[in-house]
């Protein structure tokens, strides 16, 4: 049984992950500030006595024994992550500090959750890793796009400099249950829309792309990923190369809702990239075949389940 902290386990990605490890039988402490995330996402876990809840928050330092750590601490929907962009910043540059050095005393493994954001406004159609990236260093997305850039540095560092065993993964857009209903995220805004009949709100023409990406299959390949050898540090992107425009997915979820919610315009965010698409060719070799496998269409109508429940709920 493996001890393995989850940073951000209390958020939409990071309570999965934590069931996940649960059920594969190793003793997990989730910390979380509940800036984003929610006691209701892993309520279903506080009496498994191998399930340790913290409130922390990352940009102070932690100490616990640990075999590894998923550092996943950060809010993640531009509507949260620009609330308090000085504290966005502080979350990914002094909350990576503090867990790898946290890593580097207790010799554990150290996976960064990074982003499809360090590509930036791409001008490199699919991302590869090596790809460096198109980002606009003031902009008002910066506090996220260098906060994580920085991050992936200070990783490597501490891999280069003092050995920390690291993996490096590159997200690309997640949805699923557990999404915050008012994160402000496409996926989440389109359904709490359509469900509740009010209007699609289409930022642009709707021809910018994304790739979506549906949460277990992201949480495979962590997992894999994790699971790899020291050689394997990343970074490694995950993602789900169908592409589809925002245009797409407003009609895909008006379709799986049967909603009547008409389509509206309002303005592009400044710095908006227009298209994302991961090139996943590196994940598939070394995480042993992972691809994404749950389809645009069926992980919506898990979403909209959810959702609906939750909905009723409130
Ligand atoms: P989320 O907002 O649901 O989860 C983030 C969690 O981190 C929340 O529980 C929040 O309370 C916690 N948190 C924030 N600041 C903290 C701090 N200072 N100290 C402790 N906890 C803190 O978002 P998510 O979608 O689950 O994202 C999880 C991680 O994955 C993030 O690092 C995000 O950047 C990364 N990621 C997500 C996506 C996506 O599409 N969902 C894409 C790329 C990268
Ligand atoms: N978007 C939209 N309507 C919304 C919310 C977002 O058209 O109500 C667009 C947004 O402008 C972007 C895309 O959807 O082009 C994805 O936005 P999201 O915030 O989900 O993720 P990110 O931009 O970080 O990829």
């Amino acid at each position: 049984m493996k001890r393995i902290l989850v940073t951000g386990g209390a958020g939409f990605i990071g309570s999965h992950l934590c069931d996940r490890l649960l059920a594969d039988g190793n003793d997990v402490i989730c910390l979380d500030n509940y800036f984003t995330g929610s006691k209701s996402n892993i309520v279903h876990l506080v009496d498994n006595p191998f399930f340790e809840l913290v409130r922390h928050d990352v940009t102070h330092p932690y100490f616990a024994e640990v075999d590894e750590i998923y550092n996943l601490a950060c809010p993640a929907s531009p509507v949260h992550y620009q609330y308090n962009p000085i504290k966005t910043i502080k979350t990914s540059v002094m909350g990576s500090i503090n867990m790898l050095g946290l890593a580097k005393r207790v010799r554990a493994k150290i996976m960064q959750a990074s982003t499809s954001e360090v590509y930036g406004d791409p001008q490199v159609h699919p991302q590869k890793e090596s790809y460096w990236g198109n980002v606009n260093p003031i902009g008002i997305r910066s506090c996220y796009d260098e906060g994580k850039r920085c991050a992936e540095a200070l990783f490597m560092d501490y891999h280069r400099q003092n050995s920390v065993k690291i993996k490096i993964i590159r997200i690309f857009n997640t949805y699923g249950p557990r999404m915050h209903p008012n994160d402000g995220r496409v996926v989440s805004n389109f359904i709490v829309q359509a469900l509740t009949g009010q209007p699609i709100t289409i930022f642009g023409d709707g021809t910018q792309t994304r790739s979506f990406q549906y949460v277990d299959d992201l949480i495979e390949g962590m997992v894999r990923m994790m699971n790899t050898g020291n050689d394997i540090i990343g970074p490694v992107n995950l993602g789900n190369p169908n592409e589809f425009s925002m245009l797409e997915l407003a009609r895909e979820v008006l379709d799986i809702t049967g909603s009547s919610s008409k389509i509206i315009h309002k303005p592009l965010p400044q710095d908006d990239p227009t298209q994302r698409k991961p090139d996943i060719s590196l994940a598939q070799e070394m995480l042993d075949g992972w691809e994404p496998r749950v389809q645009l269409r069926n992980g919506l109508r898990l979403t909209v389940e959810y959702f609906d429940k939750l909905l009723s709920k409130a």
